[in-house]
Order: C-alpha cells, then structure tokens, then sequence
C-alpha cells in the first residue's frame, strides 16, 4: 500500500492583513503592526497594537507583558493617568 507523507513547514506569514487594511494600520519592514515598544500606538487615533501583531512571531511571555503594557497604556490614553505596572 502507498502511503504518502506531506509535511508543512510554514513558517509564521505575519499578521492578518483584513482589519489592518480596514483600519489603515502602519506596517513596519517585517509587515507586523508598527507601534513603539512601550507606548502601544499606532499611526491610528485609539488603536493599539501589542503582542504577536507587534512585534512578529514571538514567545507567549511577551504576548503576555505587552497585554499588561499595553492595557496601561490604554489606561493611560482614556484617563489621562495609570496607575498600572
Ligand atoms: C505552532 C505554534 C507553537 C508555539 N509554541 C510556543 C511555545 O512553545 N512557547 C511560547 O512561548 N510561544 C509559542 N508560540 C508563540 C505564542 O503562541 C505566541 O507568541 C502568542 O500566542 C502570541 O499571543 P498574542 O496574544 O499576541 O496573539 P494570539 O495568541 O495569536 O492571539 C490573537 C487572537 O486574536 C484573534 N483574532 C484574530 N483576528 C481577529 C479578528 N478579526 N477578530 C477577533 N479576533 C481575532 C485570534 O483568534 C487569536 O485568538 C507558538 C506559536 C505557534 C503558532
């Protein structure tokens, strides 16, 4: 009996371009959401970019400090302040 094998190896493409595209989001060279470390923003008024979209195919560790740094600087943005870490 023939059995064939097919392995994909596919490296991660980048973000979905659908709401990026929608929303007239700045790309940087790799095609990730382009927002300053740290501060979150985009080229776009109130849309914030962290995570994976950010800063490219990445660990879950930094997904998970950009989410806490970029909800304090959402805080920040809405309140004028944060107290957040
Ligand atoms: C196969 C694989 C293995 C990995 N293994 C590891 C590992 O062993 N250790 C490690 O540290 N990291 C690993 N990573 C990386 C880690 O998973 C990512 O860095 C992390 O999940 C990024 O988190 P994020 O919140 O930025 O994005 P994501 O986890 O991708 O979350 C984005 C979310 O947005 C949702 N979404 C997308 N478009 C829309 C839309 N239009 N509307 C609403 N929701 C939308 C998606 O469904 C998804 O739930 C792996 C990644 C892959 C692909």
């Amino acid at each position: 009996m023939r059995r064939d094998l097919v392995l994909i190896a596919i490296g991660f493409e980048g973000p979905e371009n659908t709401l990026i595209d929608q929303f007239g989001l700045e790309r940087d060279r790799r095609s990730n959401v382009k927002a300053e470390y740290g501060k979150y923003r985009t080229n776009v008024d109130k849309v914030f970019a962290a995570g994976d979209m950010r800063r490219g195919q990445s660990l879950v560790v930094w997904a998970i400090n950009e989410g806490r740094e970029a909800a304090r600087e959402v805080d920040r943005y809405l309140m004028g302040s944060t107290m957040l870490p």
